[in-house]
């Protein structure tokens, strides 16, 4: 089904998507097995990183997942984050692992990851995990792009043969969606701080994808008339008013409305997926 309205409504969207994984979970549940168990690691006192924890574990609780948080103090030494780790991928009762990023600067955060079995990988972003997206193989691709990837199936339909241009080439969120969409047989184009005339390649392309953190730097100037815009970025900014701050996008969202044919909203538009799409690759890990 695809949709035709100019506001992608990536809540909508991922309201559903969770609704058929708390269904799925309940028919395995009916057969006998127990229910899918997400272990979430969170360091720290990160204001934000709490925030996505809490809504990841709501999230869960909502699908029938279980999830079993470990909370450690900011001091935490590697070590113990990797013993951590090791006792969770070595736990039959454990799916799926997620540990929250960013980490305390004396933890390496690459070797939390690749200390993960890529078996539990629920966040995608091991190296094995990695490669096989990149190899076009089955593994577990990384919660944002998966995301990104849904609601552009969802609004689209075939996006074979498109041009499309990802801006941000980051482990967690560019390369893996360039990875998508080259499996979807789009016509990739990947943009990064040294592209140059960024601008000119944004116009060329029938799917946008801006993944910058950089505010509403993508204007409507840029945009190809009909295109379809997914605006990944979370930018806290302060208001106009001088009071209080507000969240915008990666894209001039006024600006990019009147010429896209689709654009999604920060927020509402992206970031529900991100978590439809983390309970996605939970109920996958169980299945394993
Ligand atoms: P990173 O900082 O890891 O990567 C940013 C990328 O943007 C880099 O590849 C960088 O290029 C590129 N870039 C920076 N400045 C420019 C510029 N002026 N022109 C072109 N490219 C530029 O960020 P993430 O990928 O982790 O996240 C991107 C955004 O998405 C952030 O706003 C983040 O908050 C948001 N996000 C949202 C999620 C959601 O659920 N909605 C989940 C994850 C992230 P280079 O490689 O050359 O440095």
């Amino acid at each position: 089904m695809t949709a035709t309205g100019l506001i992608i409504d990536g809540k909508a969207i991922a309201a559903r998507l969770r609704a058929d994984i708390a269904q799925q979970v309940i028919a395995r549940m009916a057969a006998g097995a127990r229910a899918p168990a997400l272990a979430v690691v969170l360091v720290g006192e990160d204001p934000a990183s709490q925030v996505y924890v809490k809504n990841k574990i709501e999230a869960c609780r909502q699908a029938g997942i279980t999830s079993i948080e470990h909370r450690r103090d900011t001091s935490l030494s590697e070590a113990d984050l990797l013993d951590l780790v090791a006792r969770l991928n070595a736990d039959p009762a454990v799916d799926g692992i997620l540990v929250q990023l960013p980490l305390p600067p004396q933890i390496d955060a690459q070797k939390v990851i690749s200390a993960i079995s890529p078996e539990k990988d629920v966040d995608g972003f091991h190296p094995v995990n990695a490669g096989r997206l990149a190899t076009g193989l089955d593994g577990f691709v990384p919660c944002t792009p998966l995301g990104c990837l849904r609601l552009l199936e969802q609004t689209l339909g075939d996006i074979s043969g498109a041009e499309a241009l990802v801006i941000g080439r980051s482990n967690i969120v560019g390369r893996p969606m360039a990875s998508l969409l080259i499996g979807a047989s789009a016509t990739v184009t990947v943009a990064h701080s040294r592209s140059r005339d960024l601008p000119e390649l944004a116009r060329r392309a029938d799917i946008l994808i801006a993944a910058v953190g950089r505010p509403e730097m993508v204007r409507g100037h840029w945009v190809k008339p009909g295109a379809t815009v997914i605006d990944v970025g979370i930018n806290r900014v302060a208001r106009e008013s001088g009071t209080g701050t507000r969240l915008v996008g990666d894209v001039c969202f006024t600006e990019a409305a009147e010429v896209a044919a689709h654009i999604t909203p920060v927020p509402g538009g992206v970031g529900p997926m991100t978590i439809a799409c983390l309970l996605e690759n939970t109920l996958k890990a169980a299945a394993h």
